[in-house]
């Protein structure tokens, strides 16, 4: 079997210096049963490369960004253009106008964007714009989506159908808890109810308008109209958190994904974007509608700033990496493979008696071990994660390398093949039989 003992000494020597051996939580193997998390060396296209030599197919994509494979050639070109250029400047650059342009082009919401670092900064930031200009406080989230590491939206549902938040992490005050309330995903009930009792502080409403953070989870048809009507009726803000979605199922965002008839019922006041819109190097940004953006420093009174923020070689990548997904065909062919790798795993897992619900939207998709659909995060929450850690071990000792954790997608990118899927299959055919 695959020997992975340089990985392990390696996270015996992390532990002693980092906390948790990791620099991310999610990247720990706490949620697959524990063990030494793989370190890598090299990534190329849909591989990586660990330390101890072992070959792995990607499915992973550094949690979504990597939409192009690693190392593109065209982004690895621009990063190293840019490299050469100076990384930072403190100053404007026209690079900067180049890619507020091409975001404002493929996302009609945006009249005005800035550039920050991450999606926690660019979510945590739409909460202060849309408070400053509601002159509100609470915000309303749904339940299971993960907006980024901020105190505001590190809040969890409590139970019954509308709740004010309790803390989801130590060190977030309670009084800031209790400015959130959470309600299911998919439930217009709920979220009406909520309204009721708290609209007329309720500053924004916040969502991942397609879930990516408890599953791949589609709006049910009429949800989102229903959000932003009922959200724009209490005098609130609506934001859609596009972190993972931006570009991710087509050039755009939600709003202008063709399985939504009309764009305009669904268009939001403000949008946070992150992860592919940088190619690989860190990057979030946020927009929106004029009057609204123009509540930021130093137009207006809400201030937000960064010393990296907009940083020539972020945008560089970024830019380079939407050059990449304009090219015609990309994302049907991501979508054509993704299918046959989910059609394959639904097959497999059913021959050998194991429930396997599996929601793909285009190129992404989420495997769920249960036998019911997954709608919201009750639902995603009751399947079984035992049985997930075994599977996720069993495809790693095969060299396919999944996230370690049962809500995740598996990401198709650019780079993978037909035959990367057919290695995957028979993998997950020698796992399912062993489960
Ligand atoms: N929003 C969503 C929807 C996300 O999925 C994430 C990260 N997984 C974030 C925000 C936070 O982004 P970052 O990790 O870049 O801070």
């Amino acid at each position: 079997s695959m020997q992975r003992t340089r990985s392990e000494a390696l996270y015996e020597e992390a532990l002693k210096h980092i906390v948790g051996g990791v620099n991310s939580p999610s990247r720990s193997f706490k949620a697959v049963g524990g063990g030494a998390p793989v370190f890598m060396k090299r990534a190329e296209g849909a591989y990586f490369y660990d330390v101890d030599d072992n070959r792995y197919i990607d499915y992973l994509a550094a949690y979504g960004p990597i939409i192009t494979g690693h190392a593109h050639p065209h982004i690895t070109e621009a990063i190293v253009c840019a490299a050469q250029n100076g990384t930072l400047y403190g100053t404007p650059t026209e690079l900067e106008i180049q890619m507020a342009r091409m975001l404002k082009e493929a996302i009609p919401s945006l009249d005005k964007v800035r550039f920050v670092n991450s999606g926690t900064e660019a979510v945590m930031t739409t909460i202060r714009v849309a408070r400053a200009f509601t002159k509100r406080n609470k915000i309303i989230k749904f339940a299971g989506c993960y907006h980024g590491h901020s105190d505001l939206v590190l809040v969890a549902a409590g139970s019954g159908p509308s709740t004010l938040g309790i803390p989801d992490s130590a060190g977030i005050p309670t009084s800031i808890a209790q400015e959130v309330i959470t309600v299911p995903f998919n439930n217009l009930p709920a979220l009406k109810e909520a309204l009721e009792r708290w609209g007329d502080d309720t500053a924004a409403v916040m969502i991942e308008p397609i879930v990516g953070n408890f599953g791949m989870v589609m709006p049910e048809p009429g949800f989102l109209e229903g959000v932003c009507k009922l959200t724009r009726e209490a005098g609130a803000l609506v934001i859609y958190d596009e972190v993972i979605t931006a570009f991710r199922f087509h050039y755009g965002t939600t709003q202008t994904f063709n399985v939504f008839p009309d764009f305009k019922a669904i268009e939001p006041d403000l949008t946070a974007l992150g992860k592919i819109i940088g190619g690989g190097l860190p990057i979030g940004a946020y927009g929106g509608r004029k009057e609204i953006m123009e509540q930021v420093a130093p137009l207006g009174p809400a201030y937000q700033a960064g010393t990296m923020a907009g940083n020539p070689a972020s945008i560089s990548a970024g830019i380079a990496c939407l050059e990449v997904l304009q090219e015609a065909g990309i994302y049907d062919r991501m979508n054509d493979l993704a299918t046959l790798l989910a059609d394959g795993l639904r097959a497999s897992a059913s021959k050998h008696g194991i429930p396997l619900t599996i929601n793909q939207i285009r190129g992404s998709f989420s495997t769920h071990f249960c036998n019911h659909p997954v709608t919201n995060y009750d639902e995603a929450q009751d399947t079984n994660g035992d049985v997930f850690g075994r599977f996720f071990k069993l495809m790693l000792e095969q060299g396919i390398n999944l996230a370690p954790s049962k809500y995740e997608a598996w990401f198709l990118t650019t780079a993978h093949t037909k035959e990367d899927i057919e290695v995957t299959l028979a993998a997950a055919e020698i796992a399912f039989s062993k489960l």
